[in-house]
């Protein structure tokens, strides 16, 4: 410990006097009532314009931990790196949870939410480390500290401010004075009293034990440009008091971890368990090697991506969740569960290293969950998207309800058989486009045979139920000494253009008389 300033001095440091004492903190962020073994969880990003994949997953880690427990889950805007800022960058994440059906709860004791709005807070507690010694202003200009880096390099040193190169480390009030006469404002570092020869053992849920050499470096903790907290500092204040019991983070922040847990200690404080989960990873086209999901190169990365094409939200939770939980999917084939929501996850299954999201496996999650869903539900989906992000194309698809209801009622009375070949709301207008005169596309390969066709046409009455239907189509084979299905298949090709379709016989219902005489005169 160094010796610790006066009340005034501190004041002058900071820009002004701390507005709370510790205890003041304390007590106004008292414990929270919550049942036993309920998590407190947080996402916290920062507002970049932009939400990556890897976040959404660990924003699902904390809200299913934080629901599964009877406990609580944070939306907190890490906004203090004020150089970064971007318009509609907070409006992007809350748009995200909420369309992704990730419901935080942001009650008003414990926040703000902004960190930009508890400055307050971080300068209360650096007030106290001022106060008791276990942190220091420090006057290094940017061109001194490059010196030292230039130094430290040449040397084959650390870089960083520690030890000797700490020049303000134990600097007296006096001089303190004489900096701040001369207009200067500090940065605000911790007065590290660690050791690199001893090492530190830090508590992660899944990783265990994990014993890192102390920090010796005298970390910023208030930036002098705008008198924000870093990440470090802001992190320590805001999970004590906001009693977070739980932090899931990237396993980028492992670096730092020893510091975190340092700092807790320092203060006292009980640290919060932490889970640093895996980067969300792909297998890269080109090497066929598996690497991280990369915010240039690869579109999912951000998951405003699965809402403009149609993904449904729920598989993409799905999948997510059984990468966090890798016995969701037994579970969930075996019944005993029906979505990630119900199935109990451990944090200590949740995987250490690089996690694999396949585009192919998605796929196979939303034609499962779109195959549940009933057909009003198929349509809300379908429109709702084509609304906000569909072609022109796909609007005017949407725009009688009733004809797009009876087109994708097909195959879906029976639960036994359901088809499974919708995968996105995009994909799926696509798959149905025939039904639309203005994007069927007429099958010009197909080598019809058009006595079948007149053969058909001159019997045929929309007004038959399917088993009259069918005896017409069987008559017709009869008659021209072929097979049934040979008849289908030309009409099959001339209502679809395709040769692979669903039921026949409803979708020539849904077609209508008109429709299905227009397109087999078309053919003739
Ligand atoms: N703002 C930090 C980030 O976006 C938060 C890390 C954390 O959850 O503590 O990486």
């Amino acid at each position: 410990m160094r010796n610790g300033l006066s009340k005034d001095l501190i004041a002058r440091v900071l820009g002004g006097a701390p507005k709370y004492t510790l205890d003041e903190l304390e007590a106004k962020f008292p414990a929270r009532k919550l049942p036993e073994g309920a998590f407190v969880t947080r996402f916290a990003p920062s507002p970049t314009g932009y939400m990556h994949l890897g976040g959404l997953y660990g924003a699902l880690i904390d809200c299913k931990l934080a629901s599964q427990s009877g406990g609580v889950f944070m939306l907190r805007i890490e906004d203090t790196d004020t150089k970064r800022e971007v318009k509609d960058a907070v409006d992007i994440i809350i748009e995200s949870l909420e369309k992704f059906g990730l419901k935080y709860n942001n009650v008003p004791e414990y926040g703000p939410y902004y960190q930009s709005m508890r400055k307050d807070i971080y300068h209360s507690v650096a007030a106290y480390l001022l106060e008791k010694g276990m942190a220091y202003p420090c006057f290094l200009t940017s061109e001194e500290m490059e010196e030292i880096r230039q130094k430290q390099n040449a040397a084959g040193f650390a870089t960083g401010i520690y030890g000797e190169y700490a020049r303000d480390r134990d600097i007296g009030e006096e001089e303190i004075i004489k900096h701040l006469d001369n207009g200067e404002v500090p940065t605000i570092r911790l007065y590290s009293t660690g050791n690199p020869d001893n090492r530190i053992f830090c508590k992660d849920a899944v990783r265990g034990s994990i014993s890192f050499p102390e920090n010796n470096e005298d970390t910023v903790l208030i930036k002098s440009n705008d008198r924000l907290p870093t990440y470090h500092f802001a992190h320590l204040c805001d999970d004590h008091f906001m009693r977070t019991t739980h932090v899931v983070r990237g396993e980028e922040w492992l670096s730092s971890f020893p510091l975190h847990v340092q700092m807790f200690r320092m203060m006292g404080w009980v640290p919060p368990l932490y889970i640093h989960t895996s980067t969300i990873d792909k297998i890269d086209e080109e090497s066929g090697k598996q690497r991280k999901l990369s915010k240039r190169k690869d579109p999912e990365a951000n998951v405003a991506f699965f809402l403009e094409a149609g993904w449904p939200t729920e598989a993409v939770i799905e999948y997510l969740g059984n990468i966090a939980a890798s016995g969701y999917e037994e579970a969930k084939m075996k019944g005993q569960v029906k979505s990630f929501w119900d199935y109990e996850m451990r944090p200590k299954k949740i995987p250490m290293s690089g996690s694999l999201f396949d585009m192919k496996k998605l796929e196979w999650w939303a034609k499962e969950h779109i195959a549940t869903l009933s057909v009003s539900d198929l349509v809300k989906s379908v429109v709702d998207w084509a609304k906000e992000y569909g072609s022109d194309d796909n609007k005017k698809q949407v725009s009688d309800r009733d004809y797009l209801t009876s087109v994708l009622s097909i195959e879906r009375d029976n639960p036994k058989r359901i088809r499974k070949d919708f995968i996105t709301w995009q994909q799926t207008l696509k798959e149905v486009s025939y039904f639309w005169d203005f994007l069927f596309v007429p099958n010009k390969e197909y080598e019809f045979n058009k006595d079948v066709l007149s053969e058909f046409l001159s019997s045929f009455d929309e007004k038959d139920d399917k088993d009259s239907w069918w005896q017409k189509i069987v008559y017709t084979a009869e008659k021209l000494a072929l097979k049934p299905g040979d008849v289908a298949m030309n009409l099959r090709v001339a209502m679809t253009g395709r040769t692979n379709t669903p039921d026949l016989y409803s979708l020539m219902q849904v077609l209508g008389g008109e429709r299905v005489r227009e397109r087999i005169n078309m053919v003739l």
